[in-house]
């Protein structure tokens, strides 16, 4: 066994950084501390959808805790999922009509305590953290900025309160606007994409007065704006409004100054009253749904582009590359597109401590070099970045098609969509199969043979 543990930072103790610190913790040699900006693991967001490759991800880390409520729908689990299979039902607004399923897991063959579930993100986070030893996690500690230091051959952690923490590598799993990400590559600051979500938790008994009310998770298609509502375990509801505004227009030239206005602020207070304007034409189930809405927050989903490189070094601080690395959605900043940032955060972590393992067993008794962590770095960005570099050009495309056909739709001679075309766009809506069942085992098996194999031909040349 080596001297002292080999020490790894987190910054961020949400989904991305606490899986970190579960999947290393039997590890004798290693010593994971998360360094969390809030002060307390507080109940704010809203729902968090988990596809089969997260649900698989958190039975391999034995985060048993949030996979029990086997049950269909154990008002009392922790997570709700659609009993009749299919992960996404799709409605049409003013009809209500079921329009398209996703495929359905049962076909496939998927465990049933694989699929799809969604969670009130902190009951999720919650059953992450109860695998933490709590010591691990220091809160109020807001990750500023980084650097090597030579002498001692260890990095130097500051955060904004003036403290300090020493680390052997960095991991900046501080979500979306990461500053770890920033502090390295500026100019990667997610930028508002125009869309706006009106999110809402609240208990069922809310809603369940509603004839007709279907119990699964349901999105509903119009033609500018959608509405999602779902049961969420612990006998809780989410309804999820989402519409789209120009981000390049300034908020005077397009009616709703005050919502644009605080678009911009993640979680702040939205009205009910705006939200039930916003669905007064569409059909009876959903005006039923959400005039009992009884809060609502608003979210404004922001994203950037993927970055170069996932190995993080340079000449801010003379970090050595292999010391520093990115997972979650502070590694890609997709603004939580087809309902799949908690599950990417899940694999990510996975992927992160499966690298690290490969190059630092349990067994060996020698803490790894630069070089070591250099080839586990890059082995888990060849196991992640391909696949979210293609979610991110996914979602690029799919944001500019929103704008531009706002855009299109205010131009002179505009026909609008009918409810037939509607019907066409949902039932050719992209298909998210390949996100939701990616198979991160056998990416990283091969990803450990690529580079593993690169590296001997190199020491050949
Ligand atoms: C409060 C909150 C509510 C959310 N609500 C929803 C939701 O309702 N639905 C949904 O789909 N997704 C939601 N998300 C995003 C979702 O959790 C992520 O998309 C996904 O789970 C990826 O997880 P992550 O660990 O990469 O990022 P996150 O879950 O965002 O975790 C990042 C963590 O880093 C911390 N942090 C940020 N900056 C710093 C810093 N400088 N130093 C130290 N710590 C820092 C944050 O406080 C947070 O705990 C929410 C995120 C947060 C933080």
């Amino acid at each position: 066994m080596t001297e002292r543990p080999f020490r790894i930072a987190v910054a961020g103790s949400g989904i991305a950084g606490l899986a970190i610190a579960i999947a290393l913790k039997n590890h004798p040699g290693v010593q994971v501390d998360l360094y969390e900006r809030a002060t307390q693991l507080r109940e704010i967001g809203a729902s968090i959808a988990l596809g089969p490759n997260g649900m698989r991800t958190l039975d391999r880390l034995g985060v048993h805790n949030a996979l029990v409520d086997l049950a269909d729908d154990a008002a009392n689990g922790l997570s709700f999922r659609n009993t009749s299979g299919y992960p996404m039902v799709y409605r049409h607004y003013k009809t209500g009509e079921v329009v398209s399923t996703d495929p359905s897991q049962a076909d496939k063959g998927i465990l049933k305590k694989h699929w799809t579930a969604r969670y009130y993100r902190a009951h999720l986070q919650e059953s992450l953290a109860a695998h933490v030893d709590p010591k691990r996690i220091h809160l109020s500690k807001t990750f500023a900025g980084v650097a090597w230091d030579d002498a001692k051959q260890e990095l130097t952690l500051t955060f904004t309160d003036g403290t300090t923490a020493a680390a052997d590598l960095l991991v900046g799993a501080d979500g979306l606007h990461s500053r770890v990400r920033t502090f390295f590559v500026p100019q990667s600051r997610p930028q508002w994409t125009g869309a706006l979500a009106f999110r809402s938790v609240f208990p069922r008994s809310h809603v369940a007065h509603i004839e007709g009310l279907p119990h699964e998770a349901t999105h509903v298609w119009g033609h500018d704006r959608t509405l999602f509502f779902s049961p969420l375990g612990r006998d809780l509801y989410t309804v999820v409004g989402q519409l789209q505004y120009d981000p390049a227009e300034d908020s005077a030239d397009q009616g709703g100054r005050d919502l644009k206005d605080t678009a911009k602020v993640w979680a702040s207070n939205g009205s009910v009253e705006t939200l039930r304007s916003l669905y007064a034409d569409w059909g009876s189930l959903v005006k039923n749904i959400v005039n009992a809405v009884p809060h609502t927050e608003l979210y404004p989903n922001s994203s950037s582009d993927s970055l170069p490189t996932w190995v993080l070094s340079g000449t801010t601080g003379n970090i050595p590359a292999g010391r520093v690395t990115l997972a979650g959605d502070a590694a890609h900043a997709h603004g939580g597109a087809f309902a799949t940032g908690g599950s990417l955060a899940l694999d990510d972590a996975w992927a992160f401590a499966s690298a690290f393992q490969h190059v630092f067993p349990s067994t060996s008794k020698e803490a790894p070099k630069t070089a070591d962590l250099l080839r586990a770095v890059k082995i888990y960005e060849k196991t992640r970045k391909a696949h979210t570099d293609r979610l991110l050009r996914v979602v690029h495309a799919s944001n500019s098609a929103r704008v531009e056909s706002l855009r299109k739709s205010r131009q002179p001679g505009y026909f609008p969509e009918t409810d037939e075309q509607l019907r066409v766009r949902i039932r050719s809506r992209t298909d998210p199969t390949w996100l939701h069942e990616h198979d991160v085992q056998a990416t990283f098996a091969a990803a450990v043979k690529e580079i593993e194999q690169g590296l001997v031909v190199q020491s050949r040349l």
